[in-house]
C-alpha cells in the first residue's frame, strides 16, 4: 500500500513547459535544493512534484538525481517540447519516446585540415550505463511501457499522438542534411535537450521513466519556428496522462 502512495515527478525544463503542470498542483508546498526548484502537491488526489530542471543534459541529470534522492518517486515523467525529425510530424503533435537516443555522443573520423567537417562519417556507440551491476555500452533507452501504455490511451484535442524514438543532446540541428541523416542511422523523430540524461540517470538508479515531447518546432515545414506556446500543450497532455495512471 505504502508503495503504491510513492509520488509521481514530472519534470519540465522551461517555465513555459512547467508552469501549468505547477499551477494545476493541490497544496502546492516549494522545495529548493540549490537552484533547483520541486513543487510538491497532489493530483487527483495523488502526490505529484512539479520539477523546473532548466535547460540541457546537465541541467536534466541533477534535477533526476536530485528528485530520486529527495523524493523516492514511483516513476519520472520528462516532458516538453521538441523539434521534428520526422518530416510527417507537425507542431502540436505528440511524440511518445518509447525509444531514447543520445545524438550528442558521436565519435568523428580522422580529418586533414582543410578538409572541413563530415558529419555522414560520425558513429554513434553506445553511452556507458551501469544497471543491474553490470557495465554495458547502451545505445537506446526506453521509457516504461505502462506509461506509454496509459499516454497512448489518452485523448489530446491538438494534434496526432505517435509512439517513437526521440533524440536529445545540448544541440539544437536546423541543418535539413543532419536531421535526415540522424533519422536514417539512430531512427529519431523528434530531437530536445533533456531526455536520455533523466533517462540514463532513472536506468541508473532503477527508476521507471517516460519521455513525452510535443511538436514546437519543424525545419521541414517553413513557418513552424519555434514557439513556447506549445510547451503547454504538452502539459495538458501530461496532466491527462497523469489522470489516467493515478486512476489505473
Ligand atoms: N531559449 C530558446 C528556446 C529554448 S531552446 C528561446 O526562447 O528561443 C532549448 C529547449 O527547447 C530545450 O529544453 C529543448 O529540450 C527544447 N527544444 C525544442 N525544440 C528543440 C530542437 N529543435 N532542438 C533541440 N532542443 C529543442
Amino acid at each position: 500500500m505504502e508503495q503504491q502512495r510513492k509520488p509521481i515527478v514530472i519534470l519540465g525544463p522551461m517555465e513555459s513547459e512547467s508552469a501549468y503542470l505547477i499551477e494545476n498542483l493541490d497544496h502546492p508546498a516549494e522545495k529548493d535544493f540549490g537552484s533547483y526548484r520541486f513543487t510538491e502537491g497532489a493530483l487527483f488526489g495523488y502526490p505529484v512534484i512539479v520539477g523546473r530542471t532548466y535547460i540541457g543534459m546537465v541541467n536534466a541529470a541533477a534535477a533526476t538525481t536530485l528528485a530520486i534522492e529527495r523524493f523516492r518517486p514511483r516513476c519520472i515523467i520528462i516532458q516538453g517540447t521538441s523539434g521534428a525529425h520526422d518530416p510527417s510530424l507537425h507542431q502540436g503533435d505528440i511524440v511518445l519516446g518509447e525509444s531514447i537516443v543520445h545524438i550528442g555522443r558521436y565519435f568523428a573520423a580522422h580529418m586533414d585540415s582543410g578538409k572541413g567537417c563530415d558529419y555522414t562519417r560520425w558513429s554513434y556507440p553506445g553511452s556507458e550505463i551501469v544497471t543491474d551491476g553490470e557495465l554495458k555500452e547502451i545505445d537506446v533507452l526506453h521509457s516504461d511501457p505502462s506509461i506509454i501504455a496509459a499516454a497512448a490511451a489518452t485523448d489530446y484535442p491538438y494534434g496526432r499522438v505517435i509512439r517513437g524514438t526521440i533524440g536529445a543532446a545540448d544541440i539544437w540541428n536546423r541543418e535539413l542534411d543532419v536531421i535526415a541523416r540522424l533519422r536514417e542511422q539512430l531512427g529519431t523523430d523528434c530531437e530536445e535537450m533533456e531526455g536520455f540524461a533523466v533517462a540514463q540517470v532513472c536506468a541508473q538508479m532503477g527508476v521507471p521513466c517516460a519521455d513525452i515531447r510535443v511538436i514546437s518546432n519543424s525545419e521541414w515545414h517553413p513557418g513552424e519556428e519555434f514557439d513556447h506556446s506549445y510547451g503547454r500543450y504538452c502539459q495538458e497532455f501530461c496532466r491527462d496522462v497523469l489522470e489516467k495512471l493515478i486512476k489505473a
